[in-house]
């Protein structure tokens, strides 16, 4: 039996109608943009293995000081104790984050790191003696699958059975282009009656809303309105953090900075699962005090494991370096003019860019993510041998910063192999 059909015997994938799903492509090995299948095919990996691969795969830097630590230590209970690689990634991270974020919460992941960011929220409120309740968020958001993450995510077909089990939260429209002024009313008629607890937000870019892209000057406009009336800001950047829209943070473009920041995906490079919570001192500052009652508590078993934040220290060296620079720079040029080959050809509906990221809207009757060119482009790309995960619709671009040239021609010119596909339909 193939490790395929093994899988398939015991195994449950995540996203996936296992009653009809294709038997798994077992991958046995990575090399910088490339993956390598069991059957000797090779993919070029155009999607970063879910968003979260930065430098390649396998990276011997990474794999090094990974190493290293692993013949260290592995992990120690992170209550009552610490280590060096929790402090080093720590400092780093503060370094180079938004201005005004103090102290750093590790968790597992991204959904964990938007939980603790609610649960900091919404205790700070009950810690200073005024709870509030409210909770905004963008109608199209994602932020993550476990309950209180997908309270503050779109009401989608993904989380219809929980619906009744989520928390209310109010939704604005995001202020895509053209829909700026109203997103900023929508926002001030919740804001004036001083019950909003936090406004929770994808800044800049909503992934899995299809790549989903606005501007930084409404954003900024958002943020003050957040500010004026004291409602707390919180920034999920665990998938535009660490480059991918061509700043280390998305919040960089913006003159106002968030309370919180929710970081995961690109913080170890794509080694290892890892969570950070990030928050100001104002944030911080409420939960000291004598009453054992206003203590965070919250904490997983694997809380800063040490292995993983050494994955993060690796990565964090290799994306604040010049090389990096270079490729975030050479990725955004090559996709700008790929966008301007793109955008006249027949059934193109829009291009999206910023930084790494490129999505491609193709026109299509239902504009769902179970559209039907959905398994048509999936199942071209594969045979083409590049990894690209349709968003019902839309496809989307966000590489690895070391995919070269070559292999990026080879995604691009899979693109324009599915345009025809449409436009010949
Ligand atoms: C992926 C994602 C999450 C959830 O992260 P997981 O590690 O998959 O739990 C949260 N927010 C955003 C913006 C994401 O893209």
């Amino acid at each position: 039996m193939s490790l395929a059909e093994r899988d398939q015997q015991i195994i449950w994938h995540p996203y996936t109608q296992m009653k009809t799903a294709a038997l798994p492509i077992a991958i046995v090995r990575g090399e910088g943009a490339l993956l390598f299948a069991e059957d000797g095919k090779e993919y070029i990996d155009a999607v970063a293995s879910w968003w979260v691969n930065l430098h390649g795969h396998a990276h011997p830097y990474i794999a090094e000081k990974v190493s290293e630590q692993l013949h260290t230590l592995e992990h120690v209970i992170f209550a009552g104790f610490t280590h060096q690689p929790a402090v080093e990634l720590a400092e780093g991270l503060l370094k180079i984050l938004p201005e005004g974020q103090s102290k750093v919460f590790y968790s597992d992941n991204g959904s964990t790191a938007v939980e603790v960011a609610l649960k900091m929220a919404i205790q700070y409120w009950a810690n200073l003696g005024t709870p509030k309740k409210k909770i905004i968020a963008f109608r199209d958001s994602y932020h993550g699958d476990t309950f209180g993450a997908m309270a503050v995510s779109s009401r989608s077909a993904f989380t219809a059975p929980f619906w009744s089990y989520l928390f209310e939260v109010d939704f604005i429209d995001v202020p895509v282009a053209g829909n700026e002024a109203e997103t900023i009313a929508q926002l001030e008629a919740l804001a004036i009656y001083g019950d909003v607890a936090a406004f929770v937000y994808e800044p800049l870019v909503l992934g899995t809303a299809g790549m989903v892209m606005y501007e930084p000057e409404v954003l900024d406009k958002l943020l003050a309105i957040c500010q004026q009336h004291n409602i707390l800001t919180i920034a999920d950047e665990v998938m535009t953090g660490f480059g991918r829209t061509g700043k280390l943070f998305a919040s960089h473009y913006l003159q106002n900075k968030p309370d919180m920041v929710c970081l995961s995906k690109g913080l170890t490079g794509g080694t290892m699962a890892l969570g950070v919570t990030t928050c100001s001192n104002k944030i911080y500052n409420a939960f000291l005090a004598d009453d054992k009652g206003k203590t965070l508590f919250h904490g997983h078993s694997y809380t800063a494991n040490p292995v993983a934040c050494a994955a993060g220290i690796a990565s964090l060296a290799l994306t604040t370096s010049p090389e990096t620079q270079q490729n975030l720079e050479r990725i955004a040029t090559r996709h700008q003019a790929f966008a301007e080959e793109l955008k006249p050809l027949q059934g193109i509906k829009e291009v999206r860019q910023r930084g790494t990221i490129l999505a491609i809207e193709f026109a299509d009757e239902s504009t769902s993510y179970f559209s039907n060119l959905r398994d048509l482009f999936y199942n071209y790309t594969l045979e083409q041998g590049v990894i690209l995960r349709p968003l019902g619709n839309i496809i989307y671009i966000i590489p690895p910063y070391c995919i070269t040239d070559t292999q990026l021609d080879k995604v691009y010119q899979t693109i324009k192999g599915m345009q025809k596909l449409i436009a010949d339909r």
